[in-house]
C-alpha cells in the first residue's frame, strides 16, 4: 500500500526515509548483528548514537555550551511537574501564560507546587490570540515565566519571543515547545529551559527532549523523587534510569534528515509556505473559517471549521478517499485540524487544498 497523507497531531508523520532506514536497520544495526531495541543503553554502540543524536540536535539549534541536552520519557505532561519542582529555587510563585489547553494542564500541575499568577490569558477570547507583552501582568518575583510557543489544539503560535529584562531578577523564560521546536531557527539563549516531546516534530513517542540552562539546576523542592530531578540526569547523561533507546534512535535520524534537508532556516522557508497554502484558501472562501487572528495563527497545526457543520462528516470521508487522513479537530474545539509538521510534505499540503477548493466547489 502507498503512504497516505496522515495529519493527525501527534503522534504524527515521520519522514519515509527515515522509516525506511530503520526499516534497513532493524534487524541488524551497522554489523553488531542487532537491533538497537536489543542493546544495553550503557553500551558503545547505544552510547554513539546517543551522542549524535545530541550533536546534531546541538548545531541544528545552534544549542550554547552552558545549555544541557537531556533525553527523558514522560512526555512533556511529565514536564508539568518536572519544572516547577526543579525550577522554583525555593521560590513560592510561577508566572503562567494561559492561551489555551496545554497551557492550562501545565498551569493545573504547576499549582501543586506554587502560587501560579496568570500573567496573561486569552481564556475569555475563546483561545484565538496570543497576548502581546505590553498586555501582562507578570510578577517581578516569579521563579519563572512558563508559555506554550505553540497551542497544538488551538492552533496559536507566539511569532516572538517573549522580553523577560522587565525584571531585574533573570527570571527564566520556560517553553513548551512540544509542536513547534524545530520548525523555526531558535535563539536558545532567551530561554531558561526548553522542552518538548518527540511524537509531534521530532520523532516516536516516549521520548521527551529538555534543553536546559546549566546553572538552573540542583535545587529541587523537598522529597523530589530522584528520576524527576534534572540534575540527576544530567549528571548522569541522561541514563540515570533506561532511556526511550528506539525512540532516541528514530529522533536522532530525523535530526539527520533535518541537517541534509538545510537546517531550520531551510525547513522554516518550506514551513511558511505549506501554512500559507492552507490559511490563503481559508481565508480566500467563506467556506471555510479560522478563527485564529492572522498574526498568531500556528505554521504547525491549523485548525478551521466548515461554514456547515453538517458536512463535516461527509468532508472527513471525502478526504479519507483521496488519503488525507486524521483531519478531525480536536474534541475539545469540534471542527477540522491539519497538522502539517516537518515531516509533511508539501504535496501532502497541495492534495489537502486542491481537495478542499474541489469540496467547497461541489458544496457551495
Ligand atoms: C502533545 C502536547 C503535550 C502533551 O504531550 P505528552 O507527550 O502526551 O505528555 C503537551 N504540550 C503540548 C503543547 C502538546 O502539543
Amino acid at each position: 500500500m502507498e503512504r497516505i497523507f496522515n495529519f493527525s497531531a501527534g503522534p504524527a508523520v515521520l519522514p519515509a526515509e527515515v522509516l525506511k532506514q530503520a526499516r534497513n536497520e532493524i534487524l541488524n544495526w551497522h554489523d553488531s548483528g542487532m537491533s538497537i531495541m536489543e542493546m544495553s543503553h550503557r553500551g558503545r554502540e547505544f552510547t554513539s548514537v546517543v551522542q549524535k543524536a545530541e550533536a546534531n540536535l546541538r548545531e541544528l539549534a545552534s544549542i550554547p555550551d552552558n545549555y544541557k541536552v537531556l533525553f527523558l520519557s514522560g512526555g512533556a505532561t511529565g514536564q508539568f511537574s518536572m519544572v516547577p519542582m526543579n525550577l522554583l529555587r525555593k521560590k513560592k510563585n510561577a508566572d503562567y501564560i494561559n492561551t489555551g489547553i496545554w497551557s492550562k494542564k501545565a498551569i493545573k500541575e504547576a499549582q501543586r507546587y506554587c502560587h501560579v499568577n496568570i500573567a496573561a490569558s486569552s481564556e475569555d477570547s475563546g483561545y484565538t490570540h496570543a497576548p502581546t507583552q505590553d498586555q501582562w501582568t507578570p510578577d517581578q518575583n516569579a521563579a519563572y515565566v512558563h508559555y506554550t510557543p505553540n497551542e497544538t489544539i488551538g492552533g496559536v503560535e507566539f511569532n516572538w519571543i517573549p522580553d523577560l529584562t522587565y525584571s531585574e531578577n533573570n527570571i527564566p523564560l520556560v517553553a513548551d515547545m512540544s509542536s513547534s521546536i524545530l520548525s523555526r531557527p531558535l535563539d536558545i539563549n532567551k530561554y531558561g529551559l526548553i522542552y518538548a516531546g518527540a511524537q509531534k516534530n521530532m520523532g516516536p513517542a516516549g521520548l521527551t527532549i529538555v534543553i536546559v540552562r546549566e546553572d538552573l539546576l540542583g535545587e529541587t523542592v523537598q522529597n523530589t523523587p530522584s528520576v524527576f530531578d534534572y540534575k540527576i540526569h544530567t549528571d548522569s547523561s541522561s541514563m540515570y534510569n533506561t532511556p526511550p533507546t528506539y525512540a532516541i534512535y528514530i529522533t536522532g535520524l530525523v535530526f539527520e534528515w533535518l541537517k541534509k534537508k538545510g537546517g531550520l532556516a531551510e525547513i522554516e522557508k518550506i514551513n511558511i509556505s505549506k501554512a500559507n497554502l492552507l490559511y490563503d484558501l481559508i481565508d480566500t472562501t467563506d467556506f471555510y473559517h479560522c478563527s485564529v487572528v492572522k498574526s498568531d495563527r500556528s505554521r504547525m497545526n491549523v485548525p478551521f471549521t466548515l461554514k456547515n457543520a453538517d458536512l463535516n462528516a461527509e468532508f472527513l470521508k471525502q478526504a479519507q478517499d483521496r488519503g488525507l487522513i486524521n483531519l478531525k479537530g480536536h474534541r475539545a474545539v469540534g471542527g477540522m485540524r491539519a497538522s502539517i509538521y516537518n515531516a509533511m510534505p508539501i504535496e501532502g499540503v497541495l492534495t489537502l487544498v486542491s481537495f478542499m477548493k474541489e469540496f467547497a466547489g461541489d458544496h457551495a
